[in-house]
């Protein structure tokens, strides 16, 4: 079975074929800068050379045409027409507490989708036109919703009831839903059988750093802790969003300096974080160069950044009652950085946790980067959100048993180019 999972962002779409028996990435690659100047388009098919070239593509509807034309180019392709692809997997953010596993997409989640703009306003518009390009360009196959939400369905109440009087949760919903969920899903239970353990009884606390960023806890598979709440804002410091912050800040910028929900929005979501604080840039990279170079607010954006996911592991760590078997690092940061590693498990030597130095080197890569016999290990697993969806696109169209279970009996890493 052939399944294609396509994940939108505003100005991309990335996207992977996935043979699900062998849990086999057949190519992946990445329509990116859409609607821009300098379009990009990148397509590596497994075990062959990457091709890259410029394409200046309007919207995602022709996104999704470049795609399709790849992948089944008589030269670069991986199959010789669409039919060969049983369904469709779309990276989904937030629809609201009903959505507790895969849906195969209708009108009715469309609206649902619609409905939760505002809570997730980076996400759930791009995922949107992702989905509707792809649904016009392949009619005849499911299309089914993964939301990163879902992986938090189980959560207890104590952990997702914020304080505020409790009809605002019955009446309007408000409450903590966590997001990355594909993403700690996977790397939890990765994490336990990289490391022989059993996945239904392991206890982790892992670590997504990425542009977006959160830590969850995560106790016999299932979820404890996550940072991120009723949005996509709160908990760590990312990007370009400012992680926890005070609600009396909030008032201050709306009752004394007469901003906007708007131009409010606009500050948390797109001018905080990495970029708010360095003035640089959002992308960890530029920030590391900047304080290497002996930029203040650059190393002052270092320090909060790793501060921040300190603070919410510790926390995610008290959810886990008692045991902690593994720190796990992923995401674009946490695969890469081992100067954001360093810092972040300098400040968790109370849990038993730290990295050692030549081990902590490495990038990109599946490691124990703590010392040997070190009381917990420190792990970095690349994150594989895509086989995540893949693996629930098959369940929702077929029916079919827990993907996490799934991907323990998988037996080694699957095999992703
Ligand atoms: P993601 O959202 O998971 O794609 O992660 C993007 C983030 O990962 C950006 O902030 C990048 O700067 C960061 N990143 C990627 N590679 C590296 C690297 N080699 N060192 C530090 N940060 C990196």
């Amino acid at each position: 079975m052939k399944i294609l999972v396509i994940n939108s962002g505003s100005s991309s779409i990335k996207f992977q074929l996935i043979e699900i028996e062998g849990r086999a990435s057949l190519g992946k690659g990445i329509v990116d800068r859409i609607g821009l100047k300098d379009g990009l388009f990148r397509f590596a098919p497994a075990g062959r050379e990457a091709v890259e070239r410029t394409a200046d593509v309007a919207d995602h509807r022709a996104g999704i045409a470049v795609v399709l034309d790849a992948l089944t180019d008589h030269a670069t392709g991986i199959i010789r027409d669409p039919a060969e692809i049983d369904a469709v997997g779309h990276r989904m953010v937030l629809a609201g507490p009903s959505i507790s596993g895969p849906v195969v997409f209708d009108e009715a989640l469309v609206r649902l989708v619609e409905r939760h703009t505002r809570l997730a306003p980076l996400h759930n518009p791009p995922t949107l036109a992702g989905y509707r390009a792809a649904a016009e360009v392949l009619p005849a196959v499911p299309h089914v919703g993964v939301f990163d939400t879902a992986f938090y369905a189980t959560l207890p109440a104590r952990s997702y009831v914020y304080a505020i009087p409790y009809e605002y949760y019955e009446r309007h919903g408000i409450r903590r839903f966590g997001f990355h969920g594909m993403s700690h899903q996977y790397v939890s239970g990765r994490a336990a059988e990289f490391l022989g353990r059993d996945p239904a009884d392991f206890r982790c606390v892992t670590c997504h750093l990425g542009n977006g960023a959160s830590v969850a806890g995560v106790k016999d598979g299932k979820p404890v802790y996550t940072s991120l709440g009723f949005g996509t804002v709160a908990g760590l410091m990312m990007g370009t969003r400012c992680g926890d912050v005070d609600p009396d800040v909030i008032l201050y910028l709306v009752d004394t300096l007469k901003m906007s929900a708007t131009e409010v929005r606009t500050l948390l979501y797109r001018n905080s974080g990495l970029k708010g604080i360095s003035g640089i840039s959002n992308d960890m990279r530029d920030v590391e160069r900047a304080a290497d170079a002996g930029n203040a607010r650059a190393a002052l954006a270092l320090e909060m950044f790793a501060g921040s996911a300190a603070r919410h592991a510790a926390a995610a760590a008290i959810g886990l009652e008692g045991r902690l078997d593994a720190l796990v690092f992923t995401a674009g940061i946490g695969e890469n950085s081992p100067r954001t590693r360093e810092m972040i498990t300098s400040k968790l030597s109370l849990l038993g946790v730290s990295v050692d130095r030549e081990a902590n080197a490495v990038r990109g890569a599946e490691a124990v980067v703590s010392a040997p016999g070190a009381p917990v290990p420190v792990l970095v697993i690349p994150t594989n959100e895509e086989l995540m969806i893949a693996l629930e696109t098959r369940d929702a169209v077929l029916g079919g048993r827990d993907a996490l279970a799934r991907l323990g009996q998988a037996g080694g890493a699957p095999t992703a180019s």
